[in-house]
C-alpha cells in the first residue's frame, strides 16, 4: 500500500475509534498480502482482533476500578486443599446469577480459610462478567463514609456505592464501628438492598454482629435484609495459612536429622 494512503486508512480508523485496527495496519495489511486471504476473511479478522482488544481492554479498567487488594483469581484458589467447600455451589457463584438477581453471599469464618481470596476470586468473575465491581474493607468503608459526611459529600459517595452491581466487604467482625460509623454502613446496606448484590466476610457468628454494630435493633434490621435470599457459606474448615506452615514445619524435620 502506498504510504499516503497507508496513512489516510490510519486517520480514518483512528476518527472511528478503530484504535485496535489503527495501530495494527501495517503488519496486517502486509500479512493478508502473504497469505493471499481476500477481502471478507480479512475484514473478519480486523474486526474480530478490535473486538478482542476492547474486550480486553474494558475488563481490565473493571478490575482496575474494583481495587482488590491482591490479584488472586480462580485458577490460584486450590479447591482440593478445602474438601468441604460446596465446590458446585462456588463455581454456581462464579457464573454471576446472584449478581442479576441482587443476592447477597456471606463468607463465615476463622482467619486463614480463605475468604478474602474467594470473595477477590469470584470479583474477578465478576468483572469478566462485565459487572461493575468493588471491593473493599467494611473499616475503609466507613472511614471513606465519614470523611465524606465531613466534607459534605455523603450523599454522593452512598449513591456510587449503591451502584455497583457487586459490592465486596471484606473483614467484618475485625475492629467495632463507632456509632456514626455503624448508621452510615446501615445506610449503605440498606439502600444497596434488593438492588445490587453485597458480598461479605466475616469471622462473626451472627449472634455476634451486634459487638461491631453496637445497637442491637439496627443490627436485627441490617442482618434480616443482608439474609434474605443470600448465600451463606460456612468456612469451618482448619486456616489454610496454617496447614501450609505445619507442612512446612513437617517437611524441614524428616530433612532434618538434628531434629
Ligand atoms: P481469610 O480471609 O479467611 O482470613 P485469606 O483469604 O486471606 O483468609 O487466606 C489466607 C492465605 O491463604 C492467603 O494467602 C490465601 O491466598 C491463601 N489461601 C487460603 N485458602 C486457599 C486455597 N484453598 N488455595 C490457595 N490459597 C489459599
Ligand atoms: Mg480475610
Amino acid at each position: 500500500m502506498k504510504t499516503g494512503a497507508l496513512i489516510e486508512l490510519q486517520a480514518n480508523l483512528k476518527a472511528l475509534n478503530l484504535s485496535s485496527m489503527a495501530r495494527n495496519l501495517d503488519g496486517s495489511l502486509r500479512q493478508a498480502r502473504e497469505s493471499g486471504i481476500g477481502y471478507d476473511e480479512f475484514l473478519i479478522e480486523m474486526t474480530t482482533a478490535e473486538l478482542r482488544a476492547r474486550a480486553e481492554n474494558s475488563l481490565n479498567r473493571r478490575i482496575r476500578e474494583a481495587k482488590f487488594p491482591l490479584l488472586k483469581p480462580m485458577e490460584t484458589f486450590d479447591l482440593a486443599a478445602v474438601p468441604e467447600l460446596d465446590i458446585r455451589l462456588f463455581r454456581d457463584l462464579a457464573g454471576g446469577e446472584y449478581i442479576q438477581e441482587h443476592r447477597n453471599i456471606i463468607f463465615l469464618g476463622r482467619s486463614g480459610t480463605g475468604k478474602t481470596h474467594m470473595a477477590t476470586a469470584l470479583g474477578i468473575e465478576a468483572c469478566k462478567n462485565k459487572f461493575r465491581t468493588r471491593f473493599t474493607s467494611c473499616y475503609g468503608l466507613v472511614n471513606e463514609l465519614i470523611e465524606a459526611r465531613q466534607e459534605r459529600a455523603l450523599q454522593r459517595l452512598v449513591q456510587r456505592y449503591v451502584r455497583y452491581d457487586l459490592l465486596i466487604l471484606d473483614e467484618l467482625g475485625y475492629i467495632p464501628f463507632s456509632k456514626e460509623g455503624s448508621e452510615l454502613l446501615f445506610q449503605v446496606l440498606a439502600e444497596r438492598h434488593e438492588k445490587g448484590a453485597v458480598m461479605i466476610t466475616t469471622n462473626l457468628g451472627f449472634a455476634d454482629w451486634t459487638k461491631v454494630f453496637g445497637d442491637p435493633v439496627m443490627t436485627a434490621a441490617l442482618l434480616d435484609r443482608l439474609t434474605h435470599k443470600a448465600h451463606i457459606v460456612n468456612c469451618n474448615w482448619e486456616s489454610y495459612r496454617l496447614k501450609q506452615s505445619l507442612k512446612e514445619k513437617g517437611k524441614t524435620r524428616k530433612g532434618n536429622p538434628c531434629n
